[in-house]
Parts: structure tokens; sequence; C-alpha cells
């Protein structure tokens, strides 16, 4: 269930249409629980030597919309923290943490997070692909979860959006929060 899902309030004039956020925040109960997760792996193929490359190459560009990101937030004047624990879950981290807002954002990679403009499944182990695309949809909705019930509110934008309009939304949602009041025992 979300609070809102957006294409447009918040967004620069300049947004053309097709080039859509993705934007989901969360409230703090009422999220489905996660399924899928305990699915069995299927088997595979080994990927061969150039897709095993390109993925490893995907792998790293998953990072760089993120680090763009960051950077525009940074000029801002926005100051957060990175890579920083999921409350409970050592094992997770949130991209971008405002600890005041209790706000966490994450840029999701097209590929890896099976983004449905861009998204395209390798032609070779399609239900490995399948499978494993779903469980890392399975694990963002798992992760949404756990920092909803840790009282943080969760805002993921696709690696496609244009760097403005993520920074715009990202910037107005933090403002909206603390706006609205801090959340009680927050860090200052
Ligand atoms: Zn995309």
């Amino acid at each position: 269930m979300l609070i809102w899902s957006c294409t447009t309030p918040l967004l620069s004039p300049g947004a053309a249409a097709g080039r859509t956020l993705r934007v989901n925040v969360y409230p703090v109960d009422g999220y489905g629980r996660v399924g899928g997760v305990s699915t069995p792996e299927p088997p595979r193929r080994p990927p061969s030597g150039a897709l095993s490359a390109k993925m490893s190459t995907l792998a790293r560009q998953d990072t760089a919309p993120e680090m763009a990101l960051r950077r525009e937030l940074h000029r801002r004047g926005l100051r957060f923290r990175v890579q920083m624990k999921v409350p409970g879950n050592n094992r997770r981290t949130i991209d971008i943490a405002f600890t005041r807002a209790r706000l966490a954002v994450y840029v999701d990679g097209c590929f890896w997070h099976g983004c449905p403009q861009h998204h395209h499944q390798p032609r070779s182990n399609p239900e490995w692909w399948r499978w494993k695309i779903e469980r890392n949809q399975a694990r963002d909705r798992d992760t949404n979860r756990e920092l909803m019930q840790a009282g943080w509110q969760v805002l993921r934008v696709w690696e496609h959006a244009p760097v403005p309009d993520a920074a715009d939304l990202v910037e107005n949602t933090r403002s909206r929060i603390l706006d609205s009041g801090p959340a009680e025992g927050s860090e200052p």
C-alpha cells in the first residue's frame, strides 16, 4: 500500500512524459507480507563470458546514478549518510539516509530491480533471470517493511530518473516530513 505514487506533482516542468520516476513512499504500517522470497532457484546454465562481463558492468553501473544524485543533493546543501545500516538488519544498507527525517532513499538500477521501462531479460536462462529479478524485488519490499517498522519512510527512484527531478523529489519529501514534526527519538 502506498501513501502516494507520484509521477508529476513534485517534478520540474521539464520532466518529459515517459521518463517517469518510480516514486513510492511507503507508510509506516499496512505494508503487505513479502511473497516469493523462498522460491527455489531454478537451474541455469553458466553465463557465457560475454554475458558474465556484461553483468559485472551492469552491477558497477548501478552505483553511478546514485553518485550523481548524491552529488546533486550535496550541492543543494543537504546532508545525509550513505550506506547506513538498516536499523535491526546489519546485512542491508540504505543508499542515502536522512536520519532526522527518517527518510531512506534508494536509487534502483533498471536492470537488477526490474524497471518496467528498461528491463530486458537476457535471452539465455530466462527462467533463472525472472527468478533473480523477482527475488531482488521481494528483497526490496522486505527492506521497505523493515524500515517502516523502524519508523522510517522509504523513497525509491529508478536510476533512469533525471537527476534534478529525483533531487527535487527527495528534497521536497524530506521537507514535508520535517515540516510535519520531528520523529520521536530521532537524531539531530
Ligand atoms: Zn528504467
